[in-house]
Protein backbone atom coordinates (compact mmCIF):
# COMPACT_ATOMS: atom_id res chain seq x y z
CA UNK A 1 0.00 0.00 0.00
CA UNK A 2 2.87 1.99 0.80
CA UNK A 3 4.42 1.78 -2.60
CA UNK A 4 1.50 2.28 -4.14
CA UNK A 5 0.91 5.51 -2.72
CA UNK A 6 4.91 6.42 -3.49
CA UNK A 7 4.66 5.41 -6.99
CA UNK A 8 1.33 7.55 -7.66
CA UNK A 9 2.72 10.26 -5.94
CA UNK A 10 5.70 10.27 -8.05
CA UNK A 11 4.23 9.62 -11.23
CA UNK A 12 1.93 12.65 -10.19
CA UNK A 13 4.98 15.03 -9.52
CA UNK A 14 6.52 13.87 -12.26
CA UNK A 15 3.56 14.68 -14.69
CA UNK A 16 2.95 18.06 -13.68
CA UNK A 17 6.87 18.86 -13.98
CA UNK A 18 6.96 17.42 -17.20
CA UNK A 19 3.41 18.50 -18.77
CA UNK A 20 3.68 21.56 -17.65
CA UNK A 21 0.33 21.47 -15.54
CA UNK A 22 -1.26 23.49 -13.50
CA UNK A 23 -1.17 22.05 -9.82
CA UNK A 24 -4.36 23.41 -8.33
CA UNK A 25 -6.22 22.41 -11.56
CA UNK A 26 -4.53 18.80 -11.47
CA UNK A 27 -5.24 18.23 -7.75
CA UNK A 28 -8.93 18.94 -7.95
CA UNK A 29 -9.00 16.36 -10.79
CA UNK A 30 -7.25 14.14 -8.94
CA UNK A 31 -9.19 14.44 -5.51
CA UNK A 32 -12.50 13.65 -7.52
CA UNK A 33 -10.71 10.37 -9.00
CA UNK A 34 -8.99 10.01 -5.46
CA UNK A 35 -12.82 9.52 -3.61
CA UNK A 36 -13.71 6.16 -5.99
CA UNK A 37 -10.27 4.62 -3.39
CA UNK A 38 -12.84 5.29 -0.05
CA UNK A 39 -15.96 2.77 -1.89
CA UNK A 40 -13.47 0.25 -3.72
CA UNK A 41 -10.87 -0.32 -1.45
CA UNK A 42 -13.40 -1.86 1.54
CA UNK A 43 -14.39 -4.33 -1.37
CA UNK A 44 -10.78 -4.85 -2.72
CA UNK A 45 -9.34 -6.25 0.37
CA UNK A 46 -12.36 -8.53 1.39
CA UNK A 47 -12.12 -9.99 -2.08
CA UNK A 48 -8.72 -10.23 -2.22
CA UNK A 49 -8.58 -12.30 1.06
CA UNK A 50 -11.34 -14.68 -0.76
CA UNK A 51 -9.12 -15.06 -3.50
CA UNK A 52 -6.08 -15.66 -1.25
CA UNK A 53 -8.03 -18.92 0.21
CA UNK A 54 -9.39 -19.88 -3.34
CA UNK A 55 -5.71 -19.99 -4.18
CA UNK A 56 -4.10 -21.52 -1.10
CA UNK A 57 -7.17 -24.44 -1.72
CA UNK A 58 -6.86 -24.93 -5.28
CA UNK A 59 -2.57 -25.53 -4.62
CA UNK A 60 -3.36 -27.76 -1.44
CA UNK A 61 -5.76 -30.05 -3.44
CA UNK A 62 -3.93 -29.69 -6.80
CA UNK A 63 -7.23 -28.38 -8.24
CA UNK A 64 -6.79 -26.38 -11.84
CA UNK A 65 -6.32 -27.36 -15.36
CA UNK A 66 -2.83 -26.42 -14.78
CA UNK A 67 -2.65 -29.62 -13.15
CA UNK A 68 -3.55 -31.36 -15.90
CA UNK A 69 -0.64 -30.72 -17.36
CA UNK A 70 2.59 -32.64 -17.28
CA UNK A 71 5.15 -31.31 -14.88
CA UNK A 72 2.66 -28.95 -13.22
CA UNK A 73 5.13 -27.94 -10.58
CA UNK A 74 7.56 -26.94 -12.85
CA UNK A 75 8.39 -23.22 -11.73
CA UNK A 76 8.40 -22.37 -15.93
CA UNK A 77 4.44 -23.59 -15.70
CA UNK A 78 3.26 -22.95 -12.63
CA UNK A 79 4.81 -18.90 -12.71
CA UNK A 80 6.41 -18.16 -15.89
CA UNK A 81 3.20 -19.71 -18.38
CA UNK A 82 0.67 -19.14 -15.32
CA UNK A 83 1.73 -15.16 -15.25
CA UNK A 84 0.95 -15.11 -19.29
CA UNK A 85 -2.47 -17.25 -18.93
CA UNK A 86 -3.72 -14.95 -16.58
CA UNK A 87 -2.82 -12.02 -18.54
CA UNK A 88 -4.88 -13.22 -21.14
CA UNK A 89 -7.75 -13.55 -19.38
CA UNK A 90 -7.39 -10.55 -17.91
CA UNK A 91 -8.05 -9.35 -21.41
CA UNK A 92 -11.20 -11.71 -21.77
CA UNK A 93 -12.02 -9.60 -18.36
CA UNK A 94 -11.83 -6.07 -20.17
CA UNK A 95 -13.12 -6.84 -23.32
CA UNK A 96 -16.41 -8.74 -21.55
CA UNK A 97 -17.01 -5.53 -19.60
CA UNK A 98 -16.65 -3.23 -22.59
CA UNK A 99 -19.64 -6.17 -24.45
CA UNK A 100 -21.83 -7.18 -21.81
CA UNK A 101 -24.32 -3.67 -21.26
CA UNK A 102 -24.91 -4.89 -17.24
CA UNK A 103 -21.24 -4.55 -17.05
CA UNK A 104 -20.19 -1.83 -19.29
CA UNK A 105 -22.49 0.29 -17.11
CA UNK A 106 -20.13 0.05 -14.25
CA UNK A 107 -16.94 0.03 -16.51
CA UNK A 108 -17.86 3.81 -18.21
CA UNK A 109 -16.90 5.89 -15.21
CA UNK A 110 -13.84 4.78 -15.87
CA UNK A 111 -13.75 6.28 -19.23
CA UNK A 112 -15.91 9.13 -18.52
CA UNK A 113 -12.35 10.67 -17.41
CA UNK A 114 -11.83 13.66 -20.12
CA UNK A 115 -8.00 14.27 -18.24
CA UNK A 116 -6.04 11.04 -18.58
CA UNK A 117 -3.61 10.39 -15.94
CA UNK A 118 -2.20 8.44 -12.84
CA UNK A 119 -4.86 9.15 -11.04
CA UNK A 120 -7.34 7.43 -13.56
CA UNK A 121 -6.13 3.95 -12.47
CA UNK A 122 -8.33 4.35 -9.41
CA UNK A 123 -10.95 5.48 -10.97
CA UNK A 124 -13.40 2.50 -10.74
CA UNK A 125 -17.15 2.27 -9.84
CA UNK A 126 -17.35 -0.48 -6.91
CA UNK A 127 -19.15 -1.95 -8.63
CA UNK A 128 -16.68 -2.80 -11.34
CA UNK A 129 -13.83 -3.48 -8.35
CA UNK A 130 -16.62 -6.40 -7.31
CA UNK A 131 -17.15 -7.93 -10.68
CA UNK A 132 -13.36 -7.71 -11.88
CA UNK A 133 -12.53 -9.58 -8.80
CA UNK A 134 -15.10 -11.98 -9.24
CA UNK A 135 -13.50 -12.82 -12.81
CA UNK A 136 -10.19 -13.11 -11.00
CA UNK A 137 -11.57 -15.67 -8.53
CA UNK A 138 -13.03 -17.75 -11.03
CA UNK A 139 -9.78 -17.35 -12.77
CA UNK A 140 -8.53 -18.41 -10.02
CA UNK A 141 -10.43 -21.35 -9.07
CA UNK A 142 -10.29 -22.32 -12.70
CA UNK A 143 -6.55 -22.45 -13.66
CA UNK A 144 -5.30 -23.37 -10.31
CA UNK A 145 -3.32 -20.42 -9.55
CA UNK A 146 -1.03 -20.18 -6.35
CA UNK A 147 -1.09 -17.55 -4.14
CA UNK A 148 2.60 -16.83 -5.33
CA UNK A 149 1.97 -16.34 -8.80
CA UNK A 150 -1.28 -14.40 -7.33
CA UNK A 151 1.04 -12.03 -5.26
CA UNK A 152 2.99 -11.46 -8.51
CA UNK A 153 0.02 -10.42 -10.88
CA UNK A 154 -0.81 -8.07 -8.70
CA UNK A 155 2.68 -6.60 -8.22
CA UNK A 156 3.14 -6.12 -12.44
CA UNK A 157 -0.86 -5.46 -12.53
CA UNK A 158 -0.35 -2.63 -10.59
CA UNK A 159 2.41 -1.23 -11.57
CA UNK A 160 1.67 -1.92 -15.52
CA UNK A 161 -1.68 0.15 -14.91
CA UNK A 162 -0.13 3.33 -13.05
CA UNK A 163 2.26 3.10 -16.04
CA UNK A 164 -0.46 3.12 -18.98
CA UNK A 165 -2.48 5.35 -17.45
CA UNK A 166 0.24 8.03 -16.78
CA UNK A 167 -0.20 11.23 -18.61
CA UNK A 168 3.32 10.94 -20.20
CA UNK A 169 3.88 9.16 -23.11
CA UNK A 170 6.58 7.40 -24.18
CA UNK A 171 9.24 8.74 -27.67
CA UNK A 172 7.36 7.41 -30.33
CA UNK A 173 10.33 4.69 -30.96
CA UNK A 174 10.57 3.26 -27.88
CA UNK A 175 6.49 3.55 -27.83
CA UNK A 176 6.74 1.39 -31.29
CA UNK A 177 9.69 -1.25 -29.70
CA UNK A 178 8.00 -1.62 -26.37
CA UNK A 179 4.43 -2.11 -27.25
CA UNK A 180 4.94 -5.04 -29.66
CA UNK A 181 5.32 -6.49 -26.14
CA UNK A 182 3.49 -4.92 -23.48
CA UNK A 183 0.67 -1.90 -22.78
CA UNK A 184 2.35 1.45 -23.16
CA UNK A 185 0.66 4.66 -21.80
CA UNK A 186 0.42 5.46 -25.96
CA UNK A 187 -1.58 2.38 -26.24
CA UNK A 188 -3.38 2.60 -23.46
CA UNK A 189 -4.65 6.05 -24.47
CA UNK A 190 -6.01 4.79 -27.82
CA UNK A 191 -8.19 2.52 -25.50
CA UNK A 192 -9.06 5.82 -23.49
CA UNK A 193 -9.88 7.55 -26.57
CA UNK A 194 -13.79 9.37 -26.61
CA UNK A 195 -15.13 7.70 -30.07
CA UNK A 196 -16.05 4.09 -30.91
CA UNK A 197 -14.30 1.74 -32.13
CA UNK A 198 -11.32 3.35 -30.83
CA UNK A 199 -12.55 2.60 -26.88
CA UNK A 200 -13.18 -1.30 -28.35
CA UNK A 201 -9.57 -1.12 -28.80
CA UNK A 202 -6.58 -2.13 -26.56
CA UNK A 203 -7.47 -4.26 -24.13
CA UNK A 204 -4.44 -5.56 -22.81
CA UNK A 205 -3.35 -5.78 -19.23
CA UNK A 206 0.33 -6.04 -19.21
CA UNK A 207 0.85 -7.81 -22.51
CA UNK A 208 -0.03 -6.42 -26.24
CA UNK A 209 0.41 -9.27 -27.67
CA UNK A 210 -3.63 -10.09 -27.09
CA UNK A 211 -4.30 -7.43 -29.28
CA UNK A 212 -2.83 -8.08 -31.98
CA UNK A 213 -3.34 -11.78 -31.66
CA UNK A 214 -7.49 -11.28 -31.61
CA UNK A 215 -7.82 -8.05 -33.84
CA UNK A 216 -8.05 -5.38 -31.35
CA UNK A 217 -4.89 -3.65 -31.47
CA UNK A 218 -4.73 -0.11 -32.72
CA UNK A 219 -2.35 3.03 -32.25
CA UNK A 220 -3.59 6.77 -32.16
CA UNK A 221 -1.22 9.91 -32.55
CA UNK A 222 -1.21 12.27 -29.61
CA UNK A 223 -2.78 15.18 -31.96
CA UNK A 224 -5.58 12.35 -32.47
CA UNK A 225 -6.52 11.35 -28.97
CA UNK A 226 -9.57 12.82 -26.77
CA UNK A 227 -10.29 11.44 -23.59
CA UNK A 228 -13.40 10.50 -22.24
CA UNK A 229 -16.64 8.80 -23.69
CA UNK A 230 -18.89 10.01 -27.03
CA UNK A 231 -22.14 9.59 -24.79
CA UNK A 232 -20.76 11.53 -21.53
CA UNK A 233 -19.15 14.62 -22.52
CA UNK A 234 -21.01 16.77 -20.75
CA UNK A 235 -18.93 15.42 -17.91
CA UNK A 236 -22.29 15.66 -15.77
CA UNK A 237 -21.31 13.19 -12.90
CA UNK A 238 -17.84 14.72 -12.53
CA UNK A 239 -19.52 18.22 -11.52
CA UNK A 240 -22.17 16.33 -9.55
CA UNK A 241 -18.72 15.09 -7.70
CA UNK A 242 -17.06 18.05 -7.26
CA UNK A 243 -20.17 20.51 -6.23
CA UNK A 244 -20.16 17.65 -3.60
CA UNK A 245 -16.45 17.66 -2.60
CA UNK A 246 -16.92 21.79 -2.07
CA UNK A 247 -19.64 20.80 0.24
CA UNK A 248 -18.89 20.50 4.02
CA UNK A 249 -21.39 17.93 4.02
CA UNK A 250 -20.35 15.55 1.43
CA UNK A 251 -21.05 12.63 2.95
CA UNK A 252 -20.05 9.02 1.61
CA UNK A 253 -23.80 8.35 1.57
CA UNK A 254 -24.63 11.21 -0.34
CA UNK A 255 -21.95 10.48 -2.93
CA UNK A 256 -22.94 7.08 -3.67
CA UNK A 257 -26.46 8.21 -4.07
CA UNK A 258 -25.35 10.94 -6.75
CA UNK A 259 -22.58 9.62 -8.83
CA UNK A 260 -23.08 5.74 -8.51
CA UNK A 261 -26.13 6.14 -9.91
CA UNK A 262 -25.30 4.62 -13.43
ZN1 LIG B 1 -11.90 -0.19 -20.93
Amino acid sequence: MFWFALIIASLWAAETRALSQSVAVKWRHSSLNSLFIVSALPIQVVMMLVCGCVAAWATRHHWGLVYLLPNADHPLIKYGLMFVVLDMLDYVYHVTMHHVAAFWRYHLVHHTDQAVDVSTTVREHPGETFIRNCFLILWVFLCGASVEILMLRQIADTASNLCAHTAIRLPPRAARILGWLFITPNLHHAHHHFEMPTTNKNYGDVFSVWDRLFGTFTDLAREDTVFGLETHMDGAGDARLLALLAGSRARLSTLRRNYFRV
